[in-house]
């Protein structure tokens, strides 16, 4: 039993680890690496593996940079199955789709260019109809039920508290009497919704995220606190507070923290927009899955019949382009939270067109900014932003709300693996899902606490696992 990485090593996008137990080839997520395009583009499109091959993927969540190239790898051969949490599956279909209409608007705007140059044309990875084909191939499987993926090869999934539906996933190959558990993405320990990050128990080799590695969170009650403090000022002037935010995850978060301050009667009387299409469909699957849900959460829903922790009174979720465009002409106070959540893309772009010259106009940053992206630029303080071809001279107010993270930092790392340690019997552990320097610090803090070997493999590296 061996396990090669293929993404997200010693990075952070395109999470892809190839298991081979005797005769079978499994796969753990099947992510879109993001970054420079024409790196991207190579990468996302040559699989390094023969599609056909492989005989089942194992989703670990709806994240595109853990989904985002399953459509890729069913159009090039594969024919077996895609298992996921029931969430994770509708969460992968509306995103998938999304991406694959993304990239043919992208892809017109970028051709456009490469034809005036001559430089030939980029296609897209996939279309719907290979995503049409993906969806079909998933089989929905509960937490904590195993199921075999490949006869000898059972797996199990277990909650992992980082977005709705997300797991980590425990392989156990019967032959070498052999488990390896992969994180997937590990949540916050004190998320307002989700539940925990759960302990999972046997492994005896770990593939481990490692995002903020190097970092610690402050806490959920400073969010809150943040959020009240900048809606009275921005209130007080009557200016906007623009929030751009990933459809999934983030959107539901900081809505739902809204929610908190309009129960206790401390928001003042904005109105607050969702406008992304996705964040709509997002928040519906939400609502339907509380097996996700932690038990204070539940609880505070079940208390009040009508009670709704993802909508109050002035807050209106925004599906049509008319509507959209509509808040453009709106001088009142407003909170907007819109997509993508780097804003390299979506409605977000335009309502920053329309108020960046608005010193008015607070934009509230929600979620990790990638290096290259415009929310990166504007987080360090440029002076002018580039939107649609155009450079604009930006006097808006910026301002970070880092507790809204939906990855653990390096305490809550080091509690999950401390915990897998204890309730298994460890011989090693891979770094993955980082750079490489959070990935060393936070290996350095594993050695000081007597954790089994660590390492940090590079993309085509190999862990192998023996009895
Ligand atoms: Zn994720
Ligand atoms: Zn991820």
């Amino acid at each position: 039993m061996h396990v090669q990485f293929f993404g997200a090593a010693q990075r952070v996008t395109g999470s892809m680890h190839l298991v081979q137990c005797g005769p079978h080839r499994v796969l753990l997520d099947c992510g879109l690496f993001q970054g420079k395009r024409s790196e991207a583009y190579d990468i996302n499109r040559k699989l390094p593996f023969p599609a056909a091959q492989i005989d089942a993927v194992i989703l670990s969540h709806a994240h595109v940079d853990h989904s985002g190239n399953l459509p890729s790898l069913v159009r090039q051969g594969f024919r077996g199955r895609i298992y996921a949490t029931s969430a994770t599956r509708e969460l992968a279909s509306t995103l998938l789709f999304d991406s694959a209409k993304l990239q043919q608007n992208d892809l017109r705007f970028v051709n456009k260019r490469r034809r005036e140059n001559k430089e030939p044309e980029f296609h897209s990875l996939y279309g719907s109809e290979d995503v049409v084909k993906t969806i079909r191939a998933f089989r929905v499987r509960d937490y904590e039920e195993s199921f075999e993926v490949m006869p000898g090869l059972t797996a199990t999934f277990f909650n992992s508290g980082h977005m709705l539906g997300a797991a980590s996933i425990r392989l156990s190959w019967a032959e070498t009497k052999q488990t390896l558990v992969f994180s997937g993405d590990i949540g916050r320990y004190q998320d307002p919704m989700l539940c925990a990050p759960q302990v999972v128990p046997d492994a005896n080799y770990v593939i481990m995220e490692a995002t903020y590695g190097d970092r610690l969170h402050s806490d959920e009650v400073d969010a809150e606190g943040q959020l009240f403090e900048l809606c009275q000022n921005v209130w007080k002037n009557r200016g906007t507070i623009l929030i751009p935010a990933f459809s999934i995850g983030r959107t539901q978060h900081v809505v739902y923290l809204l929610n908190k301050l309009a129960e206790s009667n401390r928001l003042p009387p904005f109105k607050v927009f969702v406008d992304s299409p996705m964040a709509v469909d997002a928040t519906e699957i939400y609502r339907s899955h509380v097996e996700c849900f932690n038990e204070q959460f539940l609880q505070s829903i079940l208390q009040e019949d009508d009670r709704d922790p993802l909508g109050f009174r002035d807050l209106y979720y925004v599906r049509s382009a008319e509507q959209s465009k509509a808040i453009n002409g709106m001088k009142e106070p407003l909170i907007i939270i819109s997509a993508s959540g780097m804003m390299e893309g979506g409605r977000i772009l335009h309502h920053l067109k329309q108020r960046i010259d608005d010193p008015k106009t607070t934009i509230l940053f929600s979620g990790y900014q990638a290096e290259h992206t415009l929310g990166r630029r504007i987080l360090q303080g440029a002076e002018f932003a580039k939107i649609f071809g155009v450079e604009y001279p930006l006097y808006c107010q910026t301002m970070r709300l880092d507790s809204v993270s939906g990855h653990a930092d390096q305490s809550e790392l080091l509690r999950w693996i401390n915990a897998v340690r204890d309730a298994g019997q460890l011989k090693q552990i891979a770094l993955t899902h980082c750079e490489l320097e959070p990935a060393q610090t936070l290996r350095q803090e594993m050695e000081t606490q007597g954790l089994p070997p660590v390492m940090i493999p590079a993309r085509g590296d190999v862990m192998n696992m023996e009895p």
